[in-house]
């Protein structure tokens, strides 16, 4: 063992969770340590929400492109955002250590088992999660991939990827069954359960569904992938009952499990749940008060704003401030060329909860910009309560949604009313639009919708 070198608090995991508690954490004039075994980033800049949005933009805009110059963008993307990390870790005084980190006591963090940091003030675990696979079906990183592997095959195989099956309808596995689609390859999606994006409203999942399909993406749902086999530089697969696929590739996108494995959380009384991801209290502390958990390793919902909001709470009360994290409020959203973005209630869940929910739909093509732009399908939805009329969620189907959902976090954060949400000035033509003409239906006076 080295000397121990001793700060005020140690971060495990350089991710959207960790990176920002390190950073927020140092601007309350605490001494920070930042351990990471791989890349500043983490899951989310080097495998994930960066280079999949990078893939999107850069094969929509340029048709014919060739796998390996998107690979050539994508990794150049990747590069500076996480270029980006390191230089603002370094300018706020964070100390990155580069290694395995496991929690020897309450205040001692050992670095791949040899250098040993101690922290005065407490730990913040931001672990994340890794891909699983499916039993019997080993990514190998050839024929079989996951989303840490998949990039590179952009590279390798740049010149032979002509078809390709992607395993899970959830958000991830559809933004690539669009960018294989717009690369030029044959693309099917498999997905166990009765609809793709499963946990996302039932319209806006058949929206996605018949987008794709436009693409031509084939989907088959209420099915799962049952064998493979390696033959002639193809994959023969099986998928549901008889049906027999030949594909190039297949990439695996079916779920993840926390990182919480040889981090020592046993020893020092750390609890998880029955699924192994960290149980932490609204302040985003585990069960060991000074030690903090954020981002995916506390389980649901995966998903790197939440990580970066939980960071930036779980490091403020550690500074000693008084956060609490809300997970009711955390906004989801699917990258495809049509956007689905949804946050608060659903009006069943609303319903559940004891609301008197209602809901004021419209379809997109009640605002001009749909009709300028041509845009086929789309929806705005809004939730809210039948006495108070006060905003309770919302699922936006349309262009930019992954941008607009944040006018309706902030009125269900605000505790808006249908009211308030109309009496914004929406410009003209845009798709925010959809969202006053939603509110005004909620209200019984719609200007510009007929039902
Ligand atoms: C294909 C795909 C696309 C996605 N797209 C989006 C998107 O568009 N938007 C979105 O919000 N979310 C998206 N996600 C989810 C997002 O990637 C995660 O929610 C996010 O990365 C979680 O951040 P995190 O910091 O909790 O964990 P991670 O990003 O997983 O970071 C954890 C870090 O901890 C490090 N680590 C683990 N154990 C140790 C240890 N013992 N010692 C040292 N370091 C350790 C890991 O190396 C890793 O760098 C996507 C996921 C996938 C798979």
């Amino acid at each position: 063992m080295s000397c121990m070198e001793q700060y005020d608090v140690v971060v495990i995991g350089g991710g959207p969770g960790g990176y920002p508690a390190a950073l927020r954490a140092a601007q309350h004039g605490l001494s920070v340590a930042l351990v990471e075994e791989r890349y500043l980033g983490g899951e989310c800049t080097n495998y994930a929400c960066i280079p999949t949005k990078a893939l999107l933009s850069i094969t929509k805009k340029n048709i014919g492109i060739k796998p390996s110059e998107a690979y050539e963008f994508t990794k150049s993307v990747v590069g500076r955002v996480r270029s980006g990390i390191k230089l603002l870790l370094k300018k706020r005084g964070v100390a990155i250590h580069k290694g395995r980190a496991k929690i020897e006591s309450t205040n001692i963090v050992s670095i791949d088992g040899e250098v040993r940091v101690k922290c005065s003030k407490g730990i913040i675990i931001a672990t994340g999660t890794s891909p699983i696979s499916i039993p019997g079906i080993n990514v190998d990183g050839e024929y079989i991939h996951n989303n840490r592997t998949i990039i590179d095959a952009l590279r390798e195989r740049s010149s032979s990827i002509n078809s390709i099956l992607v395993v899970g309808g959830g958000p991830a596995g559809l933004e690539y069954a669009e960018i294989f689609s717009r690369l030029g390859a044959e693309v099917i999606v498999v997905e166990i359960l009765d609809r793709i994006l499963p946990m996302m409203d039932r319209e806006a999942s058949s929206i996605v569904s018949r987008y794709l399909k436009k693409l031509g993406v084939r989907i088959y749902t209420s099915t799962s992938i049952k064998s493979v086999e390696r033959i002639n530089g193809k994959i023969r697969t099986r998928i549901g009952g008889e049906r027999v696929e030949e594909v190039d590739m297949i990439l695996l996108s079916v779920g993840r499990r926390p990182n919480t494995s040889n981090l020592g959380l046993e020893s020092v009384g750390v609890r998880l749940d029955e699924k192994g991801y960290i149980i932490t209290n609204s302040r985003l502390q585990t069960s060991v008060p000074s030690i903090y958990a954020v981002g995916d390793v506390t389980g649901q919902p995966l998903l790197a704003h939440k990580a970066i909001h939980q960071g930036l709470i779980a490091a403020d009360n550690l500074a000693g401030r008084s956060r609490l994290y809300r997970n009711d409020i955390v906004p989801s959203v699917v990258y495809t060329g049509i956007e689905v973005a949804q946050v608060g209630f659903s009006l069943s869940s609303a319903r559940e909860k004891g609301y008197d929910a209602r809901e004021a739909k419209i379809r997109l093509g009640a605002v001009p910009l749909a009709v300028v732009e041509g845009v086929e399908y789309g929806l705005v939805k809004i939730i809210y309560d039948a006495s108070t009329k006060r905003v309770l969620g919302a699922t936006l189907v349309m262009p930019h949604a992954s941008e607009l959902i944040s006018l309706i976090s902030l009125a269900i954060l605000k505790h808006l009313t249908l009211r308030e949400l109309s009496e914004v000035i929406y410009q003209h033509p845009t798709f925010s639009e959809a969202i006053g003409e939603a509110s005004l239906v909620g209200l019984g006076e719609p200007l510009h919708y007929i039902r």
